[in-house]
C-alpha cells in the first residue's frame, strides 16, 4: 500500500507575536515546529509500515526551511519527502492549499492507495483542507478516524468519532482520513535515522513544477479568494443584572431578554 501523509510546519504559538498593523502573524524569527496533529496521522501510517504494509511518503507545502518537518518525519520512518516551496505559493487560503497540494499529489503520479492528514493545524484550525483534497482528486474521504479496524483488498473498515456517536464505515481504495488525536501516541523521531539522513529522499517542487502559469491563478494568493482582515482576541465583558419579581415574572424576565440576545429562539420556550 503507498501512503501519502500530509504534514504542516506552524509556528509555537505560545512565542508567536500579531503585527499591530496588519493584525497578521509576525512568523519571521519565531521557532517552528510540525502541527502537533499531524504526528498522529504519521503514527497511523508508521503503524501499517510496521505491519509490512506501507510504505510512506511525506508532503509538505511551506517556506524553505518547512524541510525541517520532512526531516522529523523521515526520522519517524517515513522513506521518503516532498516539499512544495515557491513564492508563488506564498498567501494561500484553504482553496488555494487543496489546490496545491492536489496539483502536487497529480504531479507526482504514484497511483497512493491513501492519503492521511491531521485533523487540524494549531494555526489556520479550519481542519479544510483534508476534506478538500480529497474532494479536489474526486476520492472518497472519512474525518475524525480515531481507528483503522482492518485493512481490506479494496479498502479498509475505519472508526471515526463524531462526537455525538462513533461511526463504524467501509472506505475504498484511494481515499483520504483525517486522523484524530486519540488515534494512538505518536513515536519519537530515531536519533538513528536522524543521523542515517540522506538529502536525495527529499524532492523539492515548486511553481514551475506543477504547472507554471498555467495553474498559478489556482496557488497562492491569486487562487485565494479569502483574505484576514485583522486577526483579534476575541472580547468578553460579563454583564450581571438582577431580576426581581415573584418566581414567574423572573423566569419571563430572564426569557425575554435570552430572546432578546438571541441565546434562545422564540418558540423554544
Ligand atoms: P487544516 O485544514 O486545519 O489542516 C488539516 C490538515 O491538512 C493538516 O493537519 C495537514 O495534514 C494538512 N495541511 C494543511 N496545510 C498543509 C500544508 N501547508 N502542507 C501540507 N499539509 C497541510 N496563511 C498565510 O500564511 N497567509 C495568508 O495570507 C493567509 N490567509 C488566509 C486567509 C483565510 C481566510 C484563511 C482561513 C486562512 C489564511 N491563511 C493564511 C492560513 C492558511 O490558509 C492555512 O494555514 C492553510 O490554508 C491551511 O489551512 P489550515 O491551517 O486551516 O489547515
Amino acid at each position: 500500500m503507498k501512503i501519502l501523509v500530509c504534514i504542516k510546519q506552524v509556528p509555537d504559538t505560545t512565542k508567536v507575536a500579531i503585527d499591530p498593523k496588519t493584525g497578521s502573524l509576525i512568523r519571521w524569527g519565531a521557532d517552528a515546529k510540525m502541527n502537533p496533529y499531524d504526528l498522529f496521522a504519521l503514527e497511523a501510517a508508521m503503524r501499517l509500515k510496521d505491519q509490512g504494509l506501507a510504505s510512506v511518503e511525506v508532503l509538505t507545502m511551506g517556506p524553505p526551511n518547512a524541510i525541517e518537518v520532512l526531516k522529523e518525519a523521515l526520522g519517524l520512518g517515513a522513506d521518503k519527502g516532498v516539499l512544495l516551496s515557491d513564492r508563488g505559493f506564498a498567501g494561500a487560503d484553504v482553496l488555494a492549499t487543496s489546490s496545491t497540494l492536489s496539483l502536487a499529489i497529480q504531479h507526482l503520479n504514484r497511483d497512493y492507495d491513501l492519503i492521511l492528514c491531521g485533523k487540524q493545524t494549531t494555526d489556520g484550525d479550519t481542519a479544510q483542507v483534508g476534506p478538500a483534497i480529497a474532494q479536489k482528486l474526486g476520492i472518497p474521504h472519512i474525518a475524525w478516524v480515531e481507528e483503522i479496524k482492518s485493512i481490506l483488498t479494496d479498502g479498509m473498515i475505519v472508526e471515526a468519532n463524531l462526537t455525538k456517536c462513533v461511526q463504524e464505515c467501509k472506505i475504498l481504495f484511494p481515499c483520504l482520513l483525517t486522523i484524530e488525536k486519540d488515534y494512538a501516541s505518536p513515536r519519537y523521531p530515531s536519533y538513528v535515522k536522524m543521523k542515517q539522513f540522506d538529502p536525495t529522499s527529499i524532492v523539492t517542487l515548486s511553481l514551475s513544477e506543477l504547472g507554471g502559469d498555467s495553474v498559478k491563478h489556482l496557488v497562492g494568493s491569486l487562487g485565494s479568494p479569502t483574505s484576514v482582515e485583522r486577526i483579534f482576541p476575541p472580547e468578553s465583558e460579563v454583564i450581571s443584572m438582577k431580576l426581581s419579581g415573584k418566581t414567574t415574572e423572573i423566569a419571563d424576565q430572564l426569557v425575554a431578554y435570552l430572546h432578546h440576545e438571541h441565546f434562545i429562539m422564540k418558540g423554544t420556550v
